[in-house]
């Protein structure tokens, strides 16, 4: 089973360019892409009760609980035959990575890399702004936003040490032409 696993994590603050990134990967690696922000928006679209209890914590930027996104990923993880998998916006807590260790531990299906897309913070804040015009995102909003970046700080950089300490770490220069990005994504695996 571990044989054909495949298992990459999209790290970076918000508004790195990891959503688009990670769909392109996905589509051209066979990888199914996870993003647990794409599935809570669902959610709360749909009101069901986890997006009425997610929907008031993203709105002000900071993390919805642990256990709800576990619930979500171990889900998601059940539905693979073999573990194929892009994560964007997951882990995001250093409790969150080590739970993915232990469920993918389970599957026989270690983290191949974990990419973070590096950009300056003036570059993300003003994507996350040009982004609330064209997709209205009700977290794209400047107040949110810094919230947004000082919880990515404080609760997901660690995550950087965490991945660099077990050698599957890969910088990525997130400023430029989402085409030479994703060149460099490639080349990084
Ligand atoms: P994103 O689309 O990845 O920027 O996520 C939007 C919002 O969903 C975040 O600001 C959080 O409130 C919530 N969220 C998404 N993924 C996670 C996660 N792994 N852990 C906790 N909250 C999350």
């Amino acid at each position: 089973m571990a044989a054909g696993s495949m298992v990459v994590i999209f790290l970076g603050p918000p508004g790195a360019g990891k959503g688009t990134q990670a769909a392109r990967l996905a589509e051209d690696l066979g990888l199914v892409k996870v993003s647990t922000g794409d599935i809570l928006r669902d959610h709360v679209a749909r009101g069901t009760e986890l997006g009425r209890k997610a929907g008031p914590i993203m709105e002000r930027g900071d993390l919805v609980p642990d256990e709800l996104i576990l619930a979500i990923i171990r889900e998601e993880l059940a539905g693979m035959p073999e573990v194929r998998a892009i994560f964007d916006g997951f882990p995001r807590t250093t409790r969150q990575a080590e739970a993915l260790d232990a469920l993918l531990a389970e599957l026989g299906a270690p983290v191949n890399a974990a990419l973070l897309l590096e950009v300056p913070e003036d570059e993300l804040v003003r994507r996350m702004l040009k982004r609330a015009e064209l997709e209205g995102r009700a977290d794209d909003n400047e107040a949110t936003i810094r919230r947004r970046l000082e919880v990515y700080r404080e609760q997901t950089q660690p995550l950087v040490e965490y991945y660099a300490a077990r050698g599957v770490l890969r910088r990525i220069d997130g400023l430029g032409d989402p085409g030479r990005i994703y060149c460099r994504i490639r080349e990084a695996l």
